[in-house]
């Protein structure tokens, strides 16, 4: 991954669960993005693994800022969340392991790569 300029490539990763087949789109890792910095989180509340924003960008002159955000669960609203851990990889409904069964790279001049 790190020989591509991360603003040209986007990931798109989808884990599943082995046991009760709960899959989510996340991507199990902490980024920063032009649109701000994202992390994959539980809701403690909603027991689903969620993209949250932990900071929104913005621009002074061509430089991007982050300001900080309390992440929120995009679909409950609440503010239940902690860190998943992608190498644990639990699945929040069973306690099961999740596993990637999705990894597709968008590279800005190659076009979309499947990878699993
Ligand atoms: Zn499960
Ligand atoms: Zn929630």
């Amino acid at each position: 991954m790190h020989e591509f300029d991360s603003n040209k490539v986007e990931e798109y990763k989808t884990y599943k669960c082995s046991k009760c087949s709960y899959s989510a789109d996340v991507s199990g890792e902490k980024r920063r993005t032009i649109e701000g910095i994202f992390e994959t989180h539980v809701c403690l509340n909603c027991r689903c693994v969620i993209e949250v924003c932990l900071g929104e960008s913005y621009l002074i002159g061509s430089e991007i800022f982050y300001k900080e955000n309390e992440p929120l669960c995009m679909l409950c609203g609440k503010n239940d969340t902690i860190v998943w851990n992608s190498e644990m990889c639990k699945c929040p409904k069973c306690e099961g392991k999740m596993d990637l069964t999705r990894l597709e790279l968008n590279i800005f001049s190659v076009g979309k790569v499947k990878i699993v």
